[in-house]
């Protein structure tokens, strides 16, 4: 079974098709990547997959279910997590607080102040364990407002693992980043491939190719080729529409 199946998955903003029937899957284990200019839809399609923003057509199904018109939170609780373009941290707390507070926000029971979370045994082994996972464990009592960018990223990695996943979603986890931050992020990301499935939106190509199993280019809303990274270098409609290159 797929973690995740789209068909013809379509939104509009007015008279823009953001999306256009977008068909694609996601299979146990496998990091697909989505690639495409700026205003292709990569985000638009991430927020339609986390429940974010309605789809007027199409249908999702994840792990096999079709949660199409099922609510946000009902769709983190069957196992979906996602991190977003723009980080969405709070910048004045620590980086275990951000932790725990994803951690509880996810969980079934209330939200709870985390305050009590901090006495909570099992949230606070989710959130540790998060934050080792990403190589943060030193890091627990930093306000995150003083956090590096590239660490803030991977702080939001850890919120997301911390809920402990099913399904990751990521949009442009290396988008700011030097260098130097991004080779980090990478390499975080291929230690939990295999793991996780994940759908990866990026614009950095060389980290593209280098993660993914199988890559998908959104041009204008529509999904213009599916293949491994090697196929979609050489393909002649990817490389005119997208790669810049008159082959
Ligand atoms: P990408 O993430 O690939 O850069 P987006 O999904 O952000 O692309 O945007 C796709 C298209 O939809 C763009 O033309 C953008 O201007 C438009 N768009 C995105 N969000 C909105 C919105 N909330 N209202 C109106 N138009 C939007
Ligand atoms: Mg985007």
């Amino acid at each position: 079974m797929s973690a995740l199946v789209t068909n013809k998955l379509v939104k509009r903003f007015g008279g823009v098709l953001a999306t256009d029937h977008v068909s694609l899957t996601v299979e146990p284990g496998e990091l697909h990547a989505i690639i495409g200019p700026n205003g292709a839809g990569k985000s638009t399609l991430i927020g339609q997959l986390a429940g974010e923003i309605a789809s007027d057509e199409g249908r999702i199904e994840l792990f096999g279910a079709d949660v199409t018109h099922v609510r946000t939170h009902l769709r983190a609780q069957m196992g979906l997590a996602r991190t977003y373009q723009v980080t969405q941290l709070a910048k004045e707390f620590t980086a275990l607080d951000n932790v725990l507070l994803a951690v509880n926000a996810r969980a079934k029971h209330n939200f709870r102040f985390w305050g009590n979370a901090h006495d909570d045994v099992t949230s606070m082994q989710k959130a540790t364990t998060a934050l080792a996972t990403v190589g943060m464990s030193a890091m627990h009592n930093a306000t995150v407002g003083t956090l590096a960018h590239g660490e803030q990223r991977q702080l939001e990695i850890a919120m997301a693992l911390a809920t402990e996943p099913k399904l990751l979603l990521l949009d442009e986890p290396l988008a700011g980043m030097s260098q130097g931050e991004s080779g980090a992020i990478v390499a975080l990301l291929k230690s939990l491939k295999g793991r996780y499935p994940m759908l990866l939106v990026e614009h950095d190509m060389e980290a593209v190719f280098a993660l993914a199993d199988r890559v998908s280019v959104l041009v204008y809303g529509r999904v213009i080729a599916t293949d491994t990274p090697d196929r979609i270098r050489e393909n002649r409609e990817v490389r005119a529409a997208y790669l810049g290159d008159a082959a």
